[in-house]
């Protein structure tokens, strides 16, 4: 895989070599690389027989189960476009994304195929759902994935039949996966084959860059077990983590639905060596009160991204879990990994995602987008590189403004530091400017975070007569923890200029709203300070 391979049809092949070495585990599911390479030749073939030609849009919408990567790796094989759906959508938002990507094929899970036996969506250009782990008797359009190619149990035991040969270049269309829909609508990003094999490249081995600097040899990557409790159908779980473990033939354990005990179990039984994802999982697993009753020592990583991360992070990881922490940027649009930052790296840099990884291209312009900031300023990131989406499905408009000679823009607010490493401080939606002062919102939410009852934070913008604006935050505190809006406005004020000091904090008892992708639903905290609303400057 070392010299970039040219479609996931050829991945998934090549991915035969490893062999009996277990690929996915889930519950008492385990499915070996030659089984799972068996499930896909045979779904493949299927699809080929219902009539699924290159281009076609086959959609997929359930939880991390074994069959995901089946379904994925079979429609792509053909030239299919797979269009992975958000989970957590209700039957109304799910119907959203089939109708916009055209799809002819859904395949769900037992959950979501009751959404829609409730619901009834009309979805008119849907031929057929195909329901896996269907738990009771199916209507119309619908049949079940275990009478294609059984259960993941039986997958070892299909015949060897000849891998569909379907010419496909790297250009080709792949994917179409939605944006998490944090700022708006979702939107789908149209990948291509080379989209996914740059992400196999770029992801390397954690590590070498910090290796490299220290002027050690870096190690072949080695085969690894890695927990993924963060859902395939975004560009994090199955572009940046699923294709390294195709490729490097590691193993992967996947999780029914996030839950930490769960996860610190798994992570005993099965010696998982690298977990994460996304930040909010990195917190949980650390500040957990029982972590010490499990055997987590073979826990070597805790890599993510895709959401802002605190420097309070980055040292606990290692100081107190003994693991080497890890960032990465990317979005949708890129199909993942950007950035990627680790090790004594990411130790001395806890407020950067990390360097461009070989093949991308980062730099900082001004809001009109001719001038590029020097180095140090912050401005709008763009990035460019062969991981770089075509554009957004259906959506000339979004795609013209978004996608300019070859770069994306990113709509994150950053600097690049003169070594190049990416310092991301906010989304631009987000900045908060109080009577033309900005304030980042990460700025303030890490120093809140460096509080010692501060587990979780997000700080917003609420509206104020004659500045605009003005920052406010929301709080969770660590169980059994105290501390007063005065203090922790005081502990701001001691480290910030007073103009970023929150000027209400509300406390709340869960920790904050999130999206499938670990990010804070920031649009809906505001409502949390709708009395302070027309109180007088
Ligand atoms: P939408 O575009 O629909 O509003 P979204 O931008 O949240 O949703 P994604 O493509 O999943 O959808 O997320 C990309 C965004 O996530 C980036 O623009 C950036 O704001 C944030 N992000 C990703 N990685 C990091 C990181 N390592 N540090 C900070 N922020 C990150
Ligand atoms: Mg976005």
């Amino acid at each position: 895989w070392k010299n970039a391979p040219p479609s996931l049809a050829w991945l998934i092949q090549a991915s035969r070599a490893h062999g009996e070495n277990v690929f996915t585990v889930y519950e008492d599911e385990r499915v070996t690389f030659e089984a799972n390479y068996r499930a896909v030749a045979h779904l493949a073939t299927k699809l080929q027989e219902m009539g699924v030609v290159a281009g076609d849009r086959v959609a997929l919408a359930m939880r991390n189960l074994p069959e995901w990567p089946v379904i994925f790796f079979a429609a792509a094989s053909i030239g299919a476009i797979v269009v992975p759906l958000n989970a957590w959508w209700t039957a109304g938002e799910l119907e959203y994304g089939i109708d916009d990507s055209g799809a002819r094929l859904l395949f769900v899970d037992d959950e979501r195929y009751q959404r829609f036996v409730e619901a009834k969506p009309a979805l008119p250009a849907l031929e057929k759902m195909i329901v896996a782990r269907a738990s009771g008797t199916l209507e119309g359009r619908a049949e079940r994935l275990e009478d294609l190619i059984g259960t993941p149990h039986d997958y070892a035991s299909l015949p060897d039949i000849p891998f569909p040969q379907v010419a496909i270049a790297p250009d080709d269309d792949a994917t179409i996966f939605y944006t998490s829909g944090t700022t708006g609508n979702p939107k789908g990003a149209l990948g291509t084959h080379r989209n996914l094999m740059t992400n196999i490249l770029s992801g390397g081995y954690a590590g070498a860059r910090a290796m490299l600097r220290r002027g050690e040899a870096v190690p072949d990557p080695i085969p690894r077990t890695m927990l993924i409790v963060i859902p395939l159908f975004h560009v994090t779980a199955c572009s940046a983590s699923l294709m390294g473990v195709i490729a490097t033939g590691s193993k992967v354990i996947f999780m029914r639905k996030w839950d930490v005990i769960r996860a610190m179990e798994l992570i005993e039984s099965e010696k998982v060596n690298v977990t994460g994802g996304v930040p909010t999982i990195a917190w949980q697993l650390i500040e957990h009160p029982e972590r010490h009753k499990y055997d987590l020592s073979s826990i070597e990583a805790i890599a993510y991204g895709g959401a802002p991360s605190a420097p309070e992070l980055v040292r606990r990881i290692h100081e107190e879990f003994g693991a080497l922490p890890g960032n990465g940027w990317g979005m949708t649009e890129t199909m993942a990994t950007v950035t990627s930052h680790s090790a004594e790296d990411y130790l001395n840099r806890p407020t950067s995602a990390g360097p461009p990884v070989a093949v991308a291209d980062l730099k900082i312009m001004d809001d009109d987008g001719v001038t590029e900031m020097p180095v140090g300023e912050v401005g709008e990131l763009w990035a460019r590189g062969p991981m770089i989406v075509k554009g957004y499905w259906n959506k000339p408009e979004a795609t013209a403004e978004t996608f300019v000679d070859g770069w994306v823009r990113t709509g994150d607010l950053a600097r690049l530091d003169d070594e190049g490493f990416l310092f991301v401080v906010d989304r631009a939606k987000d900045m908060i400017i109080r009577g033309g002062e900005n304030i980042y919102s990460s700025e303030v939410e890490n120093v809140l975070y460096a509080h010692p009852a501060v587990t979780d934070c997000a700080l917003i913008g609420i509206p104020h007569r004659t500045l605009g604006e003005e920052p406010a935050a929301v709080v969770h505190l660590a169980p059994g923890m105290e501390a007063s809006e005065a203090e922790l406005q005081a502990w701001v004020r001691s480290k910030l200029a007073v103009f970023k000091t929150p000027v209400a904090i509300r406390f709340v008892a869960e920790t904050l709203p999130r999206n499938a992708n670990g990010k804070i639903l920031k649009k809906d905290l505001k409502a949390l300070f709708e009395d302070r609303v027309g109180v007088p400057a």
